[in-house]
């Protein structure tokens, strides 16, 4: 049976629709799904019995169980369980300028960047649009208040799942939806060039992140397999494609590894390749784990990168460190249960 929640406001319009109803209907569904926040269709009271019935035989509400939340002071971990008994983690953070929350987009990742934890486990299946709009209705009613920001950046590469997740961005949009407005919403990708140029047409005036971690095709190749199939040339005509289309700022995420990507040279190499695109260069701390061999690049020499990068007038920025205590940092997130309690114990 479909799952309620990964139905678009259009799709459900044309559903009743289908049955002789008026459309409308979709707009009074909305509100007792994302207003009221049904638990049962039972407890909607201004559309008739008969629908009522039939919209039980063709959906269930809900698809995903919490089954367990860590929280820090900033940082609520959230490990959920699918109905095939797979499981997913999203992150919520905390910001003064609101709540937002990273979303996961697949069971386990086919990307295989070396440097997360995440992408250990290859992708078993993707989430559907249900799947993810529910992340954020239970973290909201977890924290009792409203989401404000999304970031689709959590298990998954997003446009290995294209359809789905631009169904999740419509929903959650929505005004009758999740009303997360689109500025507060940042997908972010490994680099599937066709992909983002086909985004480009994508009608929303959502945020676009490349994972970019090295500045050239040699390193970006080792620590990246997409590379192979993508590589750098490829992947930033497509974004300067994707500027044209849309006008829209990019943001270059760039994880701070020790003696890996972290050099003078490469900072330099960064500003070369970044040089006149119209975009925020993000340096993110390296969040180490028991897994992987890579380390995290030490202050002094993470401040030197910024430098060069700033000296260059470019847009750089450090990210604040979120949730490393709970590993539930960037690139920490499990897929599997079984990592999940090892790490809580
Ligand atoms: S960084 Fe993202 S795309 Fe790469 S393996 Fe991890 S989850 Fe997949």
């Amino acid at each position: 049976m479909e799952n309620i929640y990964d139905k678009t406001f259009e799709s459900l319009e044309e559903y009743f629709l289908s049955l002789n109803e008026k459309k409308f209907k979709a707009n009074q569904l909305y509100s007792w799904l994302y207003d009221k926040k049904i638990k049962s269709f039972d407890e909607i009271t201004d559309i008739k019995k008969p629908i009522i019935e039939r919209l039980k035989e063709d959906f269930t509400i809900g698809d995903i169980k919490l089954v367990n939340v860590e929280k820090d002071e900033l940082v609520n971990k959230y490990l959920f369980e699918l109905n095939d008994n797979e499981h997913v983690e999203s992150v919520l953070m905390r910001h003064d300028y609101g709540t937002s929350v990273c979303v996961s987009s697949q069971v386990g990742c086919n990307m295989g960047c070396k440097f997360c934890e995440s992408g250990r486990r290859k992708k078993v299946r993707n989430l559907t649009s249900g799947e993810m709009t529910e992340q954020i209705l239970k973290i909201e009613e977890d924290i009792k208040e409203k989401v404000t920001h999304v970031v689709i950046m959590g298990i998954g590469e997003p446009f290995d799942n294209y359809e789905n997740v631009t169904n999740f961005i419509k929903i959650i949009n929505h005004a009758k939806g999740l009303a997360i407005g689109s500025r507060h919403i940042t997908l972010s990708t490994c680099g599937i060039a066709p992909k983002i140029r086909e985004f480009a047409s994508f009608p929303y005036q959502v945020n676009l992140a490349l994972s970019l971690h090295a500045p050239n095709d040699e390193l970006r190749n080792k620590i990246m397999p997409i590379n192979k199939a993508y590589p750098l040339k490829e992947v930033m005509n497509a974004l300067k494609y994707y500027y044209k289309e849309t006008n829209r700022r990019i943001t270059f995420e760039y994880i701070m590894l020790d003696n890996i990507n972290d050099s003078e040279d490469n900072a330099k190499e960064l500003c070369k390749l970044l040089k006149g695109f119209n975009c925020y260069i993000n340096l993110i701390p390296y969040n180490e784990t028991n897994n992987i061999d890579f380390k995290r690049t030490k202050k002094d020499k993470i401040l030197k990168f910024y430098d060069i990068i700033k000296k260059n007038d470019m847009n750089v920025t450090i990210r604040k460190e979120f949730g490393s205590n709970i590993s539930a940092a960037c690139g920490q997130l499990r897929s599997k249960k079984e990592d999940l309690w090892n790490h809580f114990i």
